[in-house]
């Protein structure tokens, strides 16, 4: 690997045997600590993940691990230690060798509808002088994942070699990818047991899952878009707000400059929910097409502070001020154009995005069953609706049908009527248009009570906590 190293090896002189302790830890007396709800030191957490990593703690252990902290949580110092050492458990990306001419930023969401921030971030922030190796993954659940919106585009490669990788990061100063190599192996043996044995919704371990990932890439400074709302992953804002918090205290506490931005997800966030429609969105925003004002505001708020975060700007309005330019000079699109083609993808696909998308077969507008204003929307329904077309995955082994999906989304607070529809449905079958109008007409409230939400909530930074 000639384009950034492998520090992995670090890992392993860190265990028991290597640092010369007499007796080492046994995994049960750990869990035992933890389950009185005795704090655990950072050697007890390294040994533990360490023992995860090379499959001398058993399954058991694990489930009981995260159980014991799902009843009892961690401190944030064991959030720290747990976070460093689900890091350090395999490749963390040494990035000092490409000599890249900018700070190494990038975002993490915690997923939504219609969130395709990440294919006009990474661009933009590009075009501002920052370099963005983002590691990105799929659809989860009822949310849209980056890389299969990026997949519906003909030969791009989500998992390119280290050395393309680095390559095109250099070059484009963004490139956007899938899990490469071995990064945080053992969070991956932690979330599989923590799937099946109900203690995924725990904020220590949230954080220690989400940050590990993240960290192993080689960052100088994180941004994390933390969502609110009915289409959120966290249930309500004050569980969303919790969870910022941890994010920032830990990530900071290990050494990444990082700010948690929480965002709104009460409805669909831009004006499509699909992956080929998305990537179309993103085009179109790039080149100035159309920009979706919700859109609009929620990247540039995760950009603009990825710019002072990374001393690109000095504050948020020089920051927003060299976004603008990057769009309208089109650096931004020649940004994502050059990632696409070194990525695999066409050469001209920013200019010819419709000759390369796939595209359904029924285009046509649902309407609401009775005209007034649009109160609710149920995002995760909405998020449903679009795996139930196909646009999904209900299981990890499914096929995407990157053509389906929803564009022309009606807004909160707008009105609907036999003019205005609530979306336009792009199906495969008039079947399919049917099953999708009605989850369409049943997710999205008409009347009543309506109260706006920003789109932009609050910013928590380290000095915040
Ligand atoms: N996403 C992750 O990567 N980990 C979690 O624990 C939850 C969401």
């Amino acid at each position: 690997m000639s384009s950034f190293s492998d520090k992995s090896s670090s890992f392993s002189d860190k265990s028991a045997a290597s640092s010369g302790r007499a007796v080492p830890f046994l995994p049960q007396e750990i869990i035992r600590k933890k389950r009185d709800g005795e704090p655990l030191s950072a050697e007890e957490i390294e040994f533990f993940i360490q023992g995860v990593a090379d499959d001398t703690v058993s399954e058991g252990q694990i489930a009981a691990f995260a159980m014991a902290i799902f009843f009892r949580e961690m401190s944030m110092d064991e959030r720290i230690a747990l976070t460093c050492a689900m890091r350090d458990s395999g490749m963390v990306i040494d990035w000092s060798a490409m000599n890249f001419a900018g700070p190494i930023v990038d975002k993490h969401s915690t997923g939504g509808v219609g969130d395709v921030t990440s294919l006009m971030l990474g661009p933009m922030v590009a075009a501002c002088g920052g370099y963005v190796p983002m590691i990105s993954g799929r659809g989860l659940g009822h949310t849209g994942g980056t890389l299969d919106k990026l997949e519906s585009i003909p030969g791009y490669n989500i998992t390119p070699s280290n050395e393309v990788f680095g390559a095109v990061t250099k070059q484009a100063g963004v490139a956007i990818i899938g899990q490469t190599g071995d990064l945080a192996p053992a969070d991956k043996r932690v979330y599989a047991t923590r799937d099946i044995t109900a203690t995924v919704d725990n904020i220590s371990l949230i954080t220690a899952s989400i940050l590990s990932k993240k960290l192993a890439a080689g960052l100088q400074s994180l941004v994390m878009d933390v969502k609110v709302g009915s289409g959120a992953f966290m249930p309500t804002y004050q569980a969303s707000e919790e969870l910022a918090k941890s994010i920032v205290a830990v990530a900071n506490g290990a050494g990444t400059k990082t700010t948690a931005i929480l965002t709104d997800m009460n409805q669909v966030l831009a004006s499509s929910a699909g992956n080929a429609l998305e990537v179309r969105e993103a085009v179109r925003f790039l080149s100035g097409e159309y920009r979706n004002p919700r859109l609009y505001n929620v990247t540039m708020a995760l950009c603009a502070e990825m710019l002072v975060l990374g001393n690109l700007a000095k504050d948020s309005a020089e920051a927003e001020q060299k976004l603008q330019q990057a769009l309208d000079s089109g650096a931004a699109a020649r940004c994502f154009g050059q990632m696409v083609a070194g990525l695999g993808g066409p050469d001209d696909f920013v200019e010819h995005y419709d000759r390369y998308l796939d595209k359904a077969e029924i285009v046509k507008p649902v309407y609401a069953t009775q005209s007034g204003v649009v109160s609710a929307m149920d995002t995760r329904a909405i998020g449903m609706a679009v795996v139930g077309m196909g646009g999904g995955r209900r299981v990890a082994s499914d096929n995407i049908d990157y053509a389906v999906g929803f564009d022309q989304f009606i807004r909160l607070g707008e009105s609907a009527d036999s003019s205005k529809p609530l979306a336009v449905i792009h199906a495969r079958s008039e079947a399919q248009w049917q099953q999708a109008a009605q989850a369409l007409q049943q997710a999205i409230t008409i009347g009543g009570d309506y109260v706006a939400t920003p789109d932009v909530y609050r910013q928590i930074r380290e000095q915040d906590i």
